[in-house]
């Protein structure tokens, strides 16, 4: 029985809990491979295996006895996945897929040959050679591997910033005059069925370059939102995708709509699916490995995403008394991840608010978001 496969997922982070929280609804048991033992799928999942993702005797000691193997991060190792799909394991995504997407360079360059528009960018292999392009700022520079959270991102202003510029393989990007950031979340199954969500609209706190909230479905514009799903789509095919990819993009102030950057995973920018829409893209992830149909992604409600982010211990309030003030806000959904408290700048949970019209999801967004901090954060 196709439901009874066995399916193993690289990482035990929130994006793998909340895959095994609707692995439940299907009767999936989920094995786990993580090398944090407190890691927010330890306490969920069947089987916990404790490795690391990128080393290739873990990954090839957890898949060899799985049939279906996929990811929630793309920090992994792809050497393992093809020898294993060679020895029969079913891969989702291919790890072509995986291997395309790692490296933000070869990510570019792909989506450049398959006309794909996307923000113009150059190799640059450690500070030395930027030096050589001073001219070319103002720009931004992006590690080519493992950045994540804005964490492998920086504006360079002058040639002043670049003594404390990334001494690693970037690239450098064209500075971009961002009206929107927006994101397409697609799914591709074996058959070559295609599907996206609505594009949803997220803000950005400038200074951290952390992301603030987001919205679905947003108010971008009927033009710009249909040329973001056709460029969702079209990557879809380009990639030959079996699963499911995040299209982060920018809107110009022009009016241009370009790549910015591609997950071939469950996305923070689809964590609005889970009550925003018919099916959500943790299950709809799970539908693609166990070859059911695709389900319908249509939205369902005006939903806003808020992150929760740990303060410095400092300024830290009550956890409990923040959570138990917003639960009692209409349209109020609680997602806690379990992790342990302390980290400041840790992704601790994230808060979807449902509401039947976009005004009145910003207002309770606005009013969940205060009640909140006010007593989770102390000033
Ligand atoms: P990460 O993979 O860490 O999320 P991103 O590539 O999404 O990194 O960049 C993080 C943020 O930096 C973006 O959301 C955007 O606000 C800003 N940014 C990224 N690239 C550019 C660019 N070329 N021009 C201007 N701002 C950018």
């Amino acid at each position: 029985m196709f439901l009874q496969k066995k399916i193993g997922i690289l990482g035990g982070g929130q994006l793998g809990a909340m895959l095994i929280r609707h692995a439940v609804d299907f009767g999936l048991k989920i094995n786990i491979l993580d090398n944090d033992k407190a890691a927010p799928c330890a306490n969920y999942s069947s089987g916990f295996v404790l490795g690391d993702t990128l080393n290739y005797d873990d990954v090839m000691k957890f898949g060899e006895n799985l049939d279906i193997i996929t990811i929630e991060k793309e920090a992994v190792n792809t050497q393992a996945l093809h020898d294993l799909q060679t020895k029969g394991v079913k891969v989702y995504p291919a790890p072509e897929t995986v291997e395309i997407i790692q490296d933000k360079l070869t990510q570019k360059r792909f989506l450049e040959s398959h006309n794909i528009p996307v923000v113009p960018a150059i190799a640059i292999e450690n500070r030395l050679e930027l030096r050589q392009y001073a001219e070319k700022l103002p720009a931004c520079l992006k590690l080519r591997r493992d950045g994540y959270d804005g964490k492998g991102v920086m504006i360079l202003k002058s040639a002043d910033d670049i003594a404390n510029a990334f001494d690693k393989p970037s690239i450098l990007e064209d500075l971009v005059d961002i009206k929107h950031e927006i994101s397409v979340i697609v799914t591709r199954n074996e058959e070559g069925e295609i599907k996206c969500y609505d594009p949803i609209l997220m803000e950005f706190d400038k200074v951290k370059l952390l992301l603030d909230y987001q919205i679905s479905p947003c108010d971008i514009g009927e033009n710009i939102a249909q040329e973001a799903i056709t460029i969702a789509q079209q990557i879809a095919k380009a990639l030959q995708l079996k699963g499911i990819l995040a299209v982060e993009m920018f809107v110009t102030k022009s009016g241009k709509v370009l790549v910015n950057e591609l997950a071939p995973r469950p996305h923070n920018s689809g964590h609005h699916t889970i009550e925003g829409c018919n099916t959500s893209q943790y299950e709809q992830l799970l539908r693609v490995i166990t070859g059911m149909p695709l389900g319908d992604t249509a939205s369902t409600a005006h939903t806003i995403m808020i992150n929760i982010i740990e303060p410095p211990a400092e300024r830290k309030g009550s956890t409990e008394a923040a959570l138990k003030a917003i639960a009692q806000i209409q349209g109020v959904h609680i997602h806690w991840y379990g992790k342990s408290e302390g980290r400041a700048g840790r992704k601790m949970g994230h808060i979807n608010i449902t509401a039947k019209s976009h005004d009145e999801a910003v207002t309770l967004a606005n009013k969940t978001r205060n009640t909140f901090n006010s007593l989770y954060e102390k000033n």
